[in-house]
Formats: C-alpha cells, structure tokens, sequence
C-alpha cells in the first residue's frame, strides 16, 4: 500500500513552528519578521500566488508590505528593491515571478540583499548552498527535504534522481540530496533514456513541468515519489492518455474543461511506488510554509537574535 506524502499537513507543522517562532519573538519584546512582497503587472496567477504568501504572514504574525507596480521600468524596480534593501524594518524580499516580457529578472534579484533573500536565488546564497553551509535556501526544495525528513524516509546511500535542473527547484534540491548522503544524479530535457533512469531511483524527483511525463512503468518497485511539478490540463486526448489510472482527474477534466496535476502519473505511480506526493496537497503547500520559515530565520540572522533554539546561523559540517 502505498503512503501518500500529505505536504499539507507538514506545512501546517512548520508554519506553526513559524508562529511559534514569531510569539517567542514578541514575548522577549522583538518586533515581529517583515516580508516585503513586489508584484510587477497583472500575471492572474502571480496574483493569486501573492494573495497566498500575504494570508500566510498574517497566519504566522509575519508583517507584509505588498508593492504593486502595474507597468515599472527596470530602474524603477531596482531602485524599489535597493530601497527595500536598506530599510531596517523589512527582513525579507520577495520579487513574485515571472516578471512581465522586458524585465530582466537575475539582474533584478542580484541586486537584493543576500540576507534578504528569502527566494535563496542570490548567487551569495546558492554560493553557500553549493559549500554547505547555512544561507537562505530555495523555498521548494528545503521545505521537501523538511517533509522527507518528517516522514522518517532515510535519504542516506540511497539512489536519488532528480528530474530538472532549474535555479529554484531542480539544482538546490540536488544539492541538498546530496548532502543528506544520497547519490545523485540530475536529468533534463536532454538526458538519455530518462525511463530507464528513472527506474533506477529509490527517490524520483520531477520538477520539469510536463503533465503525466513520468509513467508508472518508470518507477522503481517501493520508490519514493516527489512531484513537484505543476500543470494545468485543458487537452481532452492529452487527459486520456495520461489519466487511464486516474478517472477523478478525467471526471474533472470533462466536467471543468481543465485539472491540475503534476509530472508523474499518479495512479500509475502508486500502484508501484512507496510513497508519493499528490497533486494538489503534496509539494505546492510546502512552498508558502518555506517562505515564511525563510522570512522569520532572514530576520533572526540579520537582528543578531541567535540565542533562540533553531535559528542560528551556523555551518554544516561535510559528515565524511
Ligand atoms: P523550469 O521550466 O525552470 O525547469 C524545467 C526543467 O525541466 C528544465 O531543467 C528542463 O531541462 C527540464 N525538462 C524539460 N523537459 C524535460 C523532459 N522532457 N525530460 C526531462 N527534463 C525536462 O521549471 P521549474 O521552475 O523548475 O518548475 C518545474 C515544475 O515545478 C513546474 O511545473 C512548476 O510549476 C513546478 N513548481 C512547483 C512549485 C511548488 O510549489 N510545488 C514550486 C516551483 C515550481
């Protein structure tokens, strides 16, 4: 019987750890943490995502500063952002993507201060990632390795195949397998026979963006599954080849005329895996809850508040 991996509910787990955090905070008398949020022009879905990140901060007692900017230059934004950088009282910096056509946004996000970057896309903090050491990290990707861990799922001398190789998902959750002592290997767009990779992991990681990619007939017997991947599916034939193990999903897909699911057939892959995330409820709760953890350890760091348990800023040793 496979488990069912709820990132639901381990995010409610950690955005109450955040609450938690944020009340220790108030009770020495600290003000609490503050995200600043930069929504540039009308992306629907950027808004929601936004919406979502703001009901967080107000759930954990995060203080959020919202900066709409319907139509703003490149200087605009960089002179927002090195504002942002030098107020005292905003302790994260959170550019929402993707940036309307025009914008160059690694420029953009390099000009954020690396102890504000709650994204952890700032060259200073994957620089740290890449040596083990303690930064700020990829939300996606450290809030997975919090819920693995959870879970009790041993990741050491285990087989791990991530499927991607983006800034914000792909690289920083290899690097963090990596130093839970798995094997690693990174496949994308051009890796060969990516099945019979696949096939090889104790852990399948799917951050590519393809709905049903990866087939049941992909995965190792006992894997587990995490499915970062989010895709919205509006293709009727599309739906009937990837969701014959899934007829909710076509259900919905028929009755809506489109359904959210990830890059691993689902009800393929659990008929074969250990354990999986769904699509809802699996990876995509986990990311607000690792914003927020970011944004109350940003502010811990950065106010010298190190003598709470949890937040220091520390170095990993290499565990040889
Ligand atoms: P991206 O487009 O930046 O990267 C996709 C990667 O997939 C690339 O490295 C590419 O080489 C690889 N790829 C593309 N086609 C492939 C193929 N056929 N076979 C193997 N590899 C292939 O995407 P991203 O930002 O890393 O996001 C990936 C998915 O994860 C998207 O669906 C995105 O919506 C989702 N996502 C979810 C969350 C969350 O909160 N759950 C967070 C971030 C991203």
């Amino acid at each position: 019987m496979v488990l069912i991996l709820d990132g639901k509910s381990h995010a409610e787990r950690m955005l109450a750890e955040v609450r938690a955090g944020v009340e220790r905070r108030a009770a020495l008398g600290l003000r609490p943490p503050c995200l600043a949020v930069v929504l540039v022009g009308e992306d629907p879905a950027s808004q929601v995502y936004v919406r979502g990140k703001i009901a967080a901060c107000a759930g954990t007692g995060i203080r959020s500063v919202e900066h709409r900017i319907a139509a703003g230059t490149q200087e605009q934004l960089e002179a927002l952002v090195a504002e942002l950088n030098l107020d005292p009282g905003v302790d994260g910096i959170l550019v929402q993507l993707p940036l309307p056509g025009g914008l160059d946004a690694k420029h953009l996000l390099r000009g954020i201060d690396p102890a504000k970057d709650v994204d952890g896309l700032h060259p200073v903090n994957q620089g740290l990632l890449l040596g083990g050491q303690r930064g700020l990290r990829p939300c996606t990707p450290s809030a997975c390795i919090s819920m693995l861990k959870a879970y009790g799922i041993s990741l050491k001398g285990k087989r791990a195949v991530v499927l991607g190789r983006s800034e914000i998902v792909g690289k920083p959750i290899s690097l963090m397998l990596l130093e839970e002592h798995a094997t690693v290997t990174i496949a994308h767009s051009r890796t060969e026979d990516l099945p019979g990779l696949c096939r090889q992991a104790d852990l399948l990681v799917a951050a590519v963006g393809r709905p049903g990619l990866v087939e049941g007939s992909w995965i190792k017997p006992g894997a587990v599954v995490v499915d970062v991947g989010i895709n919205r599916v509006d293709d009727l034939e599309l739906g009937r080849r990837i969701f014959q193990a899934d007829p909710r999903k076509l259900e919905t897909l028929l009755a809506k005329g489109s359904v959210l699911c990830g890059d691993v057939r689902f009800g393929e892959a659990s008929a074969v895996a250990g354990a999986i995330t769904p699509v809802p409820g699996g990876v995509g709760p986990l990311t607000i809850a690792g914003l927020m953890a970011n944004t109350l350890q940003a502010c811990e760091a950065r106010l010298h508040v190190r003598a709470l348990p949890g937040h220091g800023v520390g170095v990993w040793g290499d565990g040889e």
